[in-house]
């Protein structure tokens, strides 16, 4: 996909949990090598959403799309082949092990039994691969002193770069990102914006959810306002920042 072509499509989208309408109809895509956010209040349906795109829920209607091809019902193995990598919007990193062996094994690794079951399963030129491959993300993340260091050591901040760093092995095209912010010290987020830009400036399309308004405002090149599910304003971030209708769903009117 074009630098600043569609690279993401969200059609219609709506998931139901029974009487609950999650997500209702929602309309907006991501262009190639943006930062886009899905900003709301609590319950406004941003995770779902971000569920809905990666495969983990099915939508209830509307499609999917990236690159040109509908990927809503193809399944989440899929999904993340064509290039679509997430992290969590809590950190799912094992604190014994190392940040090499975390971004290594990514989403495979269940503790040391399932680590080595994973390594016990590669033949040795795999196995390095996979090694060198995740030293190479760690250090485009810019965390490389820290290679060998248990994971759990590391400050927060410094553990939500390692997640991405994980998400990167994947090699994604659009990367997700649920609440990166959330949590960190004013000097992390710094941190982590830059780390953010970068990898856009390198090509990448980022789609975030994200609380932290500041942080928003700063980083992104398009933002889609979200409120019990329904898709209430969206633009550039001067825009919305300015919006009575994003006003009155932050501030409570
Ligand atoms: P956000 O991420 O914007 O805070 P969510 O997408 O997590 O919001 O949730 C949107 C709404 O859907 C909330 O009312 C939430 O309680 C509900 N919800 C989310 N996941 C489920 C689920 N698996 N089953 C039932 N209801 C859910
Ligand atoms: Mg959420």
């Amino acid at each position: 996909v074009a630098r600043g072509e569609q690279i993401l499509k969200v059609s219609e989208a709506t998931k139901k949990f029974g009487g609950l309408t999650a997500v209702n109809a929602v309309n907006f895509g991501v262009k190639s090598g943006e930062i886009v956010a899905l900003i709301g209040p609590n319950g406004a349906g941003k995770s779902t959403t971000f569920n809905l795109i990666t495969g983990v829920l099915a939508l209830s209607s509307g499609t999917v799309s990236f690159a040109g091809q509908v990927i809503s019902g193809i399944g989440q193995q899929r999904i993340a082949e064509l290039g679509v990598a997430r992290t969590f919007q809590h950190v799912k990193l094992l604190p014994d092990m190392s940040v090499l062996e975390n971004v290594a094994l990514g989403g495979h690794l269940r503790g040391r039994k399932g680590l080595l079951s994973a390594l016990l399963r590669l033949d040795r030129r795999e196995e390095a691969a996979l090694f060198a491959e995740a030293a190479r993300q760690i250090e485009r993340v810019g965390l490389a002193e820290h290679m060998h260091k248990p994971a759990g050591s590391l400050a927060l901040g410094q553990q939500r770069i390692v997640e991405i760093a994980r998400a990167l092995t994947m090699n994604p095209s659009l990367l997700l990102l649920d609440e990166p912010a959330a949590g960190l010290r004013h000097f992390e987020k710094g941190q982590l914006s830059q780390l953010l830009s970068q990898l856009r400036s390198e090509g990448m399309s980022l789609l975030l959810v994200e609380h932290d308004m500041g942080f928003v405002m700063g980083l992104t090149d398009h933002i889609v306002v979200l409120d019990f599910g329904t898709k209430i304003a969206e633009g550039p971030p001067d825009v919305i920042r300015k919006h009575p209708a994003v006003l009155e769903a932050y501030l409570g009117g």
